[in-house]
Parts: structure tokens; C-alpha cells; sequence
């Protein structure tokens, strides 16, 4: 009867979780551009109040793309972000000036980042602090690599990233951090973890969550899935009791696409 009861509980509590999209549009669009895509996304989804919906443009666009779901239940958020406030650093922007344009998400660790700026889990985790320092949601990503997927580790893999990533947080801010589940082999190249694979990872993060923090904090972390999620293949991931919502790349380009993809999490 117990465990009858906690079963109900937890269920509960996974439907508790609101679903999560976001559009990431990495190094596109001219701020012409960026106003279309936003604005037909707005048409669709002004309103949409049972999944939280996320446009993150490149810097050049937030302040447009800010303005023009001002009035929506649509929020704004960045790619990236510096961990200090202010200061000299050439070329970088701050978690208080994402604050000043209305940004409240920041994507933080993305693979390219990872891989390209060569971003490691101790910056990562120093950015994710300063985000939620100022008042930013941070979206954590973390996942493995082909090599690391072949070689079976991508278990190791996500503990550490999560670990690291999360070092030092207090378990009473953590409502405010989303991860994203992007296994890198999957990301622009049209493979797909299926469903199965996905969920397998997502529930492997869960526990994980819950060992770093408490089981409450597992159940209500919101685990977004990205990795080539497109209208055809979107519903079925979501479907999955540990994935809440995703992170879309190249589909979220698209305004029809992005649109079907929201409707999919509903
Ligand atoms: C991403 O870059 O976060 C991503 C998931 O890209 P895509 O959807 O294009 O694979």
C-alpha cells in the first residue's frame, strides 16, 4: 500500500514537470531575420502557457527578438555568457547585461563551446554560478561523444560533467538550473539517440541528480533532450517519463518546424 501510494506520488510529480523547448540558433540569422523567424514563432505561441518556450538568437539579435515577445509567455535566452560582471574582457558578455535586455536563460556548456573555446567543466561550473547569481536560468549541457558513445562511456562522461558542472550549488537553487541531455554524435549530423537510448541517459542523470542533491531535487530538475530532434521524431522522445522537453539546433531555424516541435511536448 506503501509503495502503491509513493508510485502515485512520483507520478505525480513527473507530470508536475513543465516541459521545456528551446530554440537555439547558434551563428544564424541577420537581425532582418531573426525579426521574421521570431515573429511567426509568436504567432503560434504567444500564448502557449503548458510549455515554457525559449528563443536564444545570437547576441546581435536578443534585444529584437527581447522586443518582440515582450506581452508573450515566450522568454528570451543566451548562448553564452561571462562569469564575471563586468571587466576586461574583449569580446565577452555579462550574466547583469543578459539581465538588462530581459534575457532569463543562458545556455551553458554546449558541446561546441566544450569543444571549440575549449570550455571545461570548472569555467562551466563557475558560469552556471554566476547565471544563477544573477537571477539567470541556466541550461547546462552535457553528453558524450562519438568516440566516448563507442567506447561505452558515456556514463562516465555525464557523472563527471554533472558533478563538476554542479559542483557547490545548494540544493534550494538547483529548481532554478534546466540540463540538456546532447549527446555530441547526435548534434547537426541527423542521428538520433532513439527514444529508448535517450531515456536510458535521462534516467541515468536523474539518479545522478538525486545522489549529487536530494530525491526531490531528481524529480522536479527539468532534462531536456537535443540532438537532431525534428518534427517527425520529437513526440516520441517526449514522450519518454525522463525527458522534459528539448533543445532544438538546426529545426528551431525554421518557424514551422519549431512550432511542431513546441505542439509535440504538449
Ligand atoms: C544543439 O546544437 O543544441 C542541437 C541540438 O542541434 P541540432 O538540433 O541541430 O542537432
Amino acid at each position: 500500500m506503501v509503495q502503491k501510494t509513493n508510485r502515485i506520488q512520483e507520478v505525480v510529480s513527473v507530470r508536475a514537470r513543465k516541459p521545456i523547448v528551446a530554440g537555439n540558433w547558434k551563428m544564424n540569422k541577420s537581425i532582418e531575420e531573426a525579426i521574421d523567424l521570431a515573429s511567426s514563432i509568436k504567432i503560434d505561441l504567444a500564448t502557449c502557457v503548458a510549455v515554457d518556450v525559449v528563443l536564444c538568437p545570437p547576441f546581435t539579435a536578443l534585444k529584437v527578438v527581447g522586443d518582440i515577445l515582450t506581452g508573450t509567455h515566450m522568454q528570451l535566452g543566451a548562448q553564452t555568457m561571462h562569469w564575471e560582471n563586468s571587466g576586461a574582457y574583449t569580446g565577452e558578455i555579462s550574466p547583469g547585461m543578459l539581465r538588462d535586455i530581459f534575457c532569463h536563460y543562458v545556455i551553458i556548456g554546449h558541446s561546441e563551446r566544450r569543444a571549440y573555446f575549449h570550455e571545461s567543466n570548472k569555467v562551466i561550473n563557475r558560469k552556471i554560478k554566476a547565471a544563477l547569481a544573477s537571477a539567470l536560468r541556466p541550461i547546462l549541457c552535457v553528453g558524450e561523444t562519438h568516440e566516448e558513445h563507442e567506447d561505452g562511456k558515456t556514463e562516465a562522461i555525464v557523472r563527471t560533467q554533472l558533478k563538476q558542472g554542479l559542483a557547490g550549488l545548494d540544493e534550494d537553487i538547483m529548481q532554478n538550473v534546466i540540463i540538456a541531455y546532447e549527446p555530441v554524435w547526435a548534434i547537426g549530423t541527423g542521428l538520433t539517440a532513439t527514444p529508448e537510448q535517450a531515456q536510458q541517459v535521462h534516467a541515468f542523470i536523474r539518479d545522478n541528480i538525486a545522489s549529487q542533491f536530494t530525491d526531490a531535487v531528481a524529480k522536479s530538475i527539468r532534462i531536456q533532450y537535443g540532438g537532431s530532434v525534428k518534427p517527425n521524431n520529437a513526440r516520441e522522445l517526449f514522450s519518454q517519463p525522463d525527458i522534459d522537453g528539448g533543445l532544438i539546433g538546426g529545426a528551431a531555424l525554421d518557424a514551422r518546424s519549431f512550432i511542431e516541435i513546441v505542439n509535440a511536448a504538449l
